[in-house]
């Protein structure tokens, strides 16, 4: 690809080189590298672009390192908007290993696929069982830890699909999308959603014609065709069910499809069909009232708790109050966790790309989740959840770590 179509130029010349975004970037942190900065990755492609540069391997290394976090976007005094601008870079960015393609392409192929995604559960479920998890990890050499990390696989039951449709008569109906691994390890995020939001009188329907997957991960890994494909299916899916919201427990997914009219800046119809879905999706926390009762039950979760903002969540969709407003109705103590804003090295599928740099980035959440004293952590994100659930239970600390979802379904009633 030509260096000129490869960055979106127009866009990086929006930095003013102020630096104000430094302090908040993860990779910057850890390296104290200019590079590894949101000014500087935006630096290296203006230089590609302008052809001071070629978009080699160290290029790429710097581009890959960055989380996709976009906690500089919420800083920027400029407006840049840093994550567009890296989908485009990535776009253009073959991986640089045969196995980072293969794992890429692999894992891509995986998340569209619900018969794949329920055969590898089912594999999974059988490595854990007998341990093979442990034996295989080393052979995967740094991807391995990702694997053993994984939590337990539950039994076929515990991975059913959502029911189609799941009544109650009260407030306005709402369409649910159900995700592609959500299903498969955290099945009971999801059924936790339509309790909460049937318990707030939304009859729940999940449109059949949904696609496995909303193309999230593949827009922020630069697969940008395959992510529009994805976003046709999703948009046409969910207009079967009218003007209804969309909600998402998933706030990575929220958030790209927030923004899918971006995929289709040349594509007239389809951008605005894609505006018309992307004015009815909201996070699960934009739509559940905060005037509730406290339940008897809300004592079995142990406090103080605690609140992690998922990037996509804040930085993605600006949704920063709701959340806590819903955890403070339930009338549990909660605590303010230091720099919750930063990301937790999750970041879609970079945990399973990059686990040793996740991990060192988790390492100075998990330092303030030490210092916060909470007993109880929440957050709104399947991958956030899967982070944190493995750093905990990794870092020795008795901490529980639930979707607010889970959360709410726990402690109160609406
Ligand atoms: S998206 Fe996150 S990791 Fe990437 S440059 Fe911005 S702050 Fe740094
Ligand atoms: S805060 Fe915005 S304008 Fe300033 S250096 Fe960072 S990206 Fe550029």
């Amino acid at each position: 690809m030509e260096p000129q179509t490869l960055i979106d130029y127009t866009r990086s010349l929006d930095c003013i080189h102020c630096g104000l975004c430094l302090r908040t970037c993860p990779t910057y942190q850890l390296t104290g590298a200019e590079p590894s900065s949101p000014r500087g990755r935006i630096h290296l492609m203006r230089a590609v672009a302008e052809g001071d540069i070629e978009p080699d391997a160290s290029f790429a290394e710097e581009m890959d390192f960055c989380l996709l976090c976009r906690h500089c976007e919420s800083v920027c005094p400029s407006g840049v908007e840093y994550g567009a601008l890296m989908e485009h870079t990535r776009a253009g960015l073959a991986p640089k290993t045969l196995t980072g393609r293969v794992v890429k392409s692999l894992g891509f192929k995986l998340l569209e696929s619900r018969l794949m995604l329920r055969l590898m559960a089912g594999a999974l479920r059988l490595f854990q069982l007998t341990r093979l998890d442990r034996l295989l990890a080393p052979l995967l050499g740094e991807r391995g830890s990702a694997l053993s990390k994984l939590p337990p696989v539950g039994p076929a039951y515990e991975r059913r699909l959502l029911p189609k449709e799941s009544p109650a008569e009260g407030a306005q109906p709402v369409a649910l999308l159900e995700g592609c691994v959500m299903p498969e390890l955290l099945g009971e995020v999801n059924r936790a959603t339509v309790r909460v939001l049937n318990d707030a009188g939304h009859a729940v329907s999940v449109p059949s014609a949904q696609p496995t997957c909303c193309g999230s991960l593949h827009a922020h890994n630069g697969e940008l065709e395959r992510a529009r494909a994805l976003a046709r299916e999703t948009i046409a899916a969910f207009e079967s069910s009218g003007d209804m919201p969309v909600v998402t427990n998933s706030a990575g997914c929220g958030s790209h499809m927030k923004e899918y009219a971006n995929l289709f800046s040349e594509e007239p119809e389809w951008r605005e069909r894609a505006e018309r879905f992307s004015a009815r999706v909201r996070d699960l926390s934009e739509v559940l009232n905060p005037q509730v009762s406290p339940k008897e039950s809300s004592r079995t979760v142990q406090e103080p708790i605690t609140y992690d903002d998922p990037c996509h969540l804040c930085h993605g969709q600006g949704v920063r109050g709701e959340p806590r407003a819903l955890l403070d109705a339930t009338g549990l103590e909660r605590v303010e966790l230091q720099e919750s804003e930063s990301c937790c090295g999750s970041a879609g599928i970079y945990s399973a790309l990059r686990p040793k740099d996740a991990e060192r980035i988790l390492e100075g959440k998990l330092e303030a989740l030490r210092s916060s004293g909470a007993r109880t952590l929440v957050t709104a994100n399947p991958g956030c959840q899967l982070q944190w659930q493995a750093g905990v239970k990794d870092a020795g600390l008795e901490v529980e770590v639930l979707h607010l979802a889970e959360l709410l379904d726990k402690t109160s009633e609406r």
